[in-house]
């Protein structure tokens, strides 16, 4: 037999579960919500540069004459940016699924600065609009770092490609690096759009766009992936920013300096 009070408890630990079940149910909801979200952005985002590839590959495989090279050349080349591209959307997804089931590995080596900052600069170079140049330092030669190389890869193509895509033709972009003690800080300074005060706050949440960036090509989830890696291993993403005049991002990274 039960008391009253028994009784009592049991209905309202089963009223409990009950809750929890119907809040898991919305919880499950706004889950596949977010999944169809998500899905029919990077449908989207895909959809064009795909469009773009198969018109450039129609077109460079119309081109066969020796005098059509150039033609052929500007089309061969517009396929390879947008294959760029895809590849590197894909890699962000990759990065944050490891993020997020906690398989993310780091793996470090050592390797010259200068390395990773031409292969960052050459293929972004491919991306500038007209009179645009990147301003990077030339005189870094024989200073080998101990790190991350992807990662370090990684964390300056998204600033960099970042930097070229917000901001107009006729722009400079420039990089300074500066290393003291065991700190490499990595500065990405473009005269871009800026990002709107207001939204500042929310520059590094997951799929979040600013406003003035709509119109443009992008997922949100750069800076997003950018910060989570550079905190997991001991550095620091910051920027400053103005509209329409320009933003600077700041990197640093704990390094074992191995050669000067
Ligand atoms: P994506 O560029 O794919 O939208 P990111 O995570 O790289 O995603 O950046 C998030 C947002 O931050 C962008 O959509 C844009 O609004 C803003 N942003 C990032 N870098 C810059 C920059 N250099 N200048 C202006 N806005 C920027």
């Amino acid at each position: 037999h039960h008391t009253i009070q028994e009784l009592k408890e049991e209905v309202s630990l089963r009223m409990e579960a009950e809750a929890r079940t119907n809040e898991s149910l919305k919880k499950e909801r706004d889950l596949s919500e977010l999944k169809t979200k998500f899905l029919s952005l990077v449908s989207h985002e895909f959809k064009t540069p795909l469009s773009g590839i198969l018109t450039s590959a129609t077109l460079a495989g119309k081109y066969t004459q020796t005098e059509q090279q150039e033609k052929r050349e500007k089309h061969l080349g517009t396929i390879k940016n947008k294959v760029k591209y895809l590849d590197n959307i894909l890699n962000d997804f990759l990065s944050i699924e490891r993020l997020e089931t906690g398989k993310v590995t780091y793996k470090f080596s050592q390797f010259p600065l200068s390395k990773v900052i031409n292969e960052v600069v050459y293929d972004a170079n491919m991306l500038l609009k007209d009179g645009q140049r990147i301003n990077y330092p030339k005189n870094i030669d024989d200073y080998v770092i101990e790190f991350d190389e992807k990662i370090l890869e990684l964390v300056l193509s998204n600033l960099i490609n970042n930097a070229i895509k917000y901001s107009a033709e006729h722009t400079t972009i420039d990089l300074q690096v500066d290393y003291k003690d065991s700190i490499l800080t990595v500065k990405i300074i473009d005269q871009g759009r800026g990002i709107p005060e207001k939204e500042q706050h929310f520059i590094f949440k997951r799929y979040f766009r600013a406003e003035n960036a709509l119109l443009d090509q992008g997922t949100g989830i750069g800076l997003n992936i950018v910060k989570s890696h550079l905190e997991n291993l001991g550095g620091s993403i910051t920027f400053t920013s103005k509209e329409n005049k320009g933003s600077t991002f700041i990197v640093t990274v704990p390094i074992t300096n191995t050669q000067k």
